[in-house]
């Protein structure tokens, strides 16, 4: 079954192979055109995700799907939000987990939690499920691994960063994990439907 992926992310991209291949076996996940990148002119995750997933929809015909995610720190008042990737100005990770660190500093109360909107298009509709991922901000990044702002998010639960879990562990937690998995079911019935047709 082909399916496009509404992102220009690499590491989105191998998060969302990893998370629907096992459940989906016959999955061929594309990535979207090469090109303009549809304007992310939304006011929540799930209005960019749609958007994003409405694009590689419309330029592939195929069904398509799309994350729209970030990070809502309680303390900055959901900052980022959907503006997590680009928050420093400067569209690079390390400079936006700077600025939150910095943005920080005096305040008691880390908590925080990532946000996952996932969205599936196709001919015949749309649906969004949204999921997220509670824990808090480190005090300084730790971890190499996953990317964006892992290396300051300890779960909840765990007692290292986000950036120290292996690939399984993040996959298994992750909102991004909870929102493709809650998603796959229906991306199944699109496979069995047109196999029915075929
Ligand atoms: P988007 O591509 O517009 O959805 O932006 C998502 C941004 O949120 C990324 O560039 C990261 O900065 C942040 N983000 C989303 N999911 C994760 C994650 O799983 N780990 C770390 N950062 C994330």
């Amino acid at each position: 079954m082909d399916l496009v992926v509404g992102t220009r992310n690499t590491h989105k991209l191998d998060e969302l192979t990893r998370i629907l291949s096992p459940l989906i076996p016959a999955l061929v996940l594309h990535p979207a055109a090469a090109g303009e990148a549809p304007v992310e002119d939304g006011e929540t995750f799930r209005d960019n995700a749609l958007i994003k997933a409405r694009a590689a929809h419309q330029e592939s015909s195929l069904p398509a799907i799309a994350d729209d995610s970030g990070i809502e720190v309680t303390a900055l008042g959901g900052a980022p939000g959907i503006h997590s990737a680009r928050y420093a100005g400067t569209g690079d990770d390390g400079d936006n987990t700077a600025l939150v660190l910095h943005n920080m500093a005096g305040l008691s109360n880390r908590g925080a939690r990532f946000v996952c909107a996932a969205a599936l298009v196709w001919s015949g509709g749309e649906i969004v499920i949204e999921q997220a991922w509670d824990g808090a901000l480190a005090e300084a990044p730790t971890g190499a691994g996953g990317f964006g702002y892992d290396p300051i998010f300890i779960p909840q639960g765990q007692h290292c960063s986000a950036a120290e879990l292996t690939r399984a562990q993040k996959d298994e937690l992750s909102h991004r994990g909870k929102a493709f998995r809650a998603l796959a079911s229906h991306i199944a019935k699109l496979e069995s439907t047109k196999s029915k047709l075929e």
